[in-house]
């Protein structure tokens, strides 16, 4: 624990180790506790022994003890029998099976003791592939490699705690910066928003240039007579024989307006009722030409809309057949690359607003690899570009 408080940099709250002991998958960082999975251990170690080598497991030391200290760390549906002898039939519980219902309790515990902002963030980091970013692989060649302020401050943020010691004016636009940074990713000014929706929108053509999906940026794709620009990256072909229209947002899990339905909507929610609020306009545009559209919403958590992740998980699979490896591997480097991406953009504009000098000094993120235009990289429309079947 003290290793890992000198890592994030200061104290951490309690409820801040109650997150961190999370799976990845439900907004933690994976820490698990021993203490906490012992008798969850211990039970599936006995039963697989007892089982395989043909003895009473009901002889086995502190055996009840275990079942009736693990009965009080799950919910009551996944509490196992502690009153009669215990029957090696059926299927057994694995560990992995009985850590779960734990790791299930705590979570739900956890959730209903917070404030409303915490179950919004608590919500939206439980998403999938929220909290991917904590399992890329950190490459200094793919810009997945945080520093070491980058990912103290990601992570302070990622818990909830503050990022900065106190509050002070924004230095980009003079108003008030709060200390959990949510003036921080919401400030119009310095470009630090537009900045990270561009990145998103050109991991996403970059991704389909390399199975020659033919990305194209910025077009209008909408009636004739219009030039609203609906799509960010226009994909030539998709599925169909059709073309598809993306069009990328980064909306705020927190936003005060959100916060009287803290936890009562599932993660993503807040991305799907932003496009419903502001992409419908450019999904009409589109209909009326015939072309599909997506509107690919991420909320600042890191959790996408079920259409933007749909989307992005057809991507991966043409990524899986082009590389000849498994859907699931490839939408899992899909996901942590673009998570990694969005989380990057995120500190840089916090840390940006507490040290502008150095913030104005550095290199623009992913601009090595992106320095060109995906029209640069995209082929005449005339061209054939797929490769024979
Ligand atoms: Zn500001």
């Amino acid at each position: 624990m003290t290793a890992t408080e000198e890592h994030i940099t200061g104290v951490l709250q309690p409820r801040s180790w109650v997150q961190i002991r999370h799976r990845a998958s439900a907004s933690g960082m994976g820490v698990r506790s021993t203490h906490t999975h012992r008798e969850a251990a211990y039970i599936a170690s006995v039963l697989f022994a007892a089982k395989s080598d043909a003895w009473d497991p009901n002889d086995a030391p502190g055996i009840r003890e275990a079942i009736t200290a693990y009965n009080g760390k799950v919910a009551p549906c996944h509490a196992l029998a502690s009153d009669t002898k215990i029957i090696l039939e059926g299927p057994l519980s694995s560990q992995h099976d009985l850590s779960l219902a734990i790791d299930d309790h705590t979570w739900t515990a956890h959730l209903a003791t917070a404030n409303e902002f915490q179950r919004l963030r608590l919500t939206a980091e439980s998403g999938p592939f929220a909290g991917a970013w904590l399992n890329s692989v950190p490459s200094t060649v793919l810009q997945t490699a945080f520093t070491s302020q980058e990912w103290t401050t990601q992570c302070r943020w990622w818990l909830g705690e503050p990022v900065f010691p106190e509050a002070f004016p924004c230095p980009a636009c003079g108003q008030d910066n709060d200390v959990h940074g949510y003036h921080a990713l919401t400030c119009a000014k310095w470009g630090d928003r537009i900045a990270k929706h561009n990145s998103l929108c050109k991991e996403a053509a970059r991704v389909a240039q390399t199975v020659f999906l033919n990305p194209q940026a910025e077009r209008n794709v909408g009636p004739a007579g219009t030039n609203n620009r609906d799509a960010d990256v226009l994909l030539r072909v998709w599925e169909h024989g059709l073309p598809l229209a993306m069009d990328f947002a980064v909306t705020h899990t927190q936003q005060p307006s959100n916060c009287t339905h803290a936890g009562m909507r599932p993660a993503g929610s807040w991305a799907t009722e932003y496009a419903r609020l502001h992409k419908s306009a450019g999904r009409d545009r589109c209909a009326a030409t015939n072309t599909p559209f997506a509107a690919m919403v991420v909320e600042v958590f890191g959790v996408w809309s079920p259409e933007a992740y749909s989307f992005l998980h057809k991507l991966a699979g043409f990524v899986a057949r082009f590389k000849g490896v498994e859907t699931h591997v490839a939408a899992k480097h899909l996901f942590s690359r673009m998570s990694s991406i969005l989380q990057r953009c995120n500190v840089r504009a916090i840390l940006g607003r507490s040290s502008p000098q150095q913030a104005a000094e550095e290199e623009p993120l992913f601009a090595e690899q992106w320095s060109c235009r995906v029209d640069d990289v995209v082929v005449d429309d005339g061209e054939e570009s797929r490769p024979a079947p």
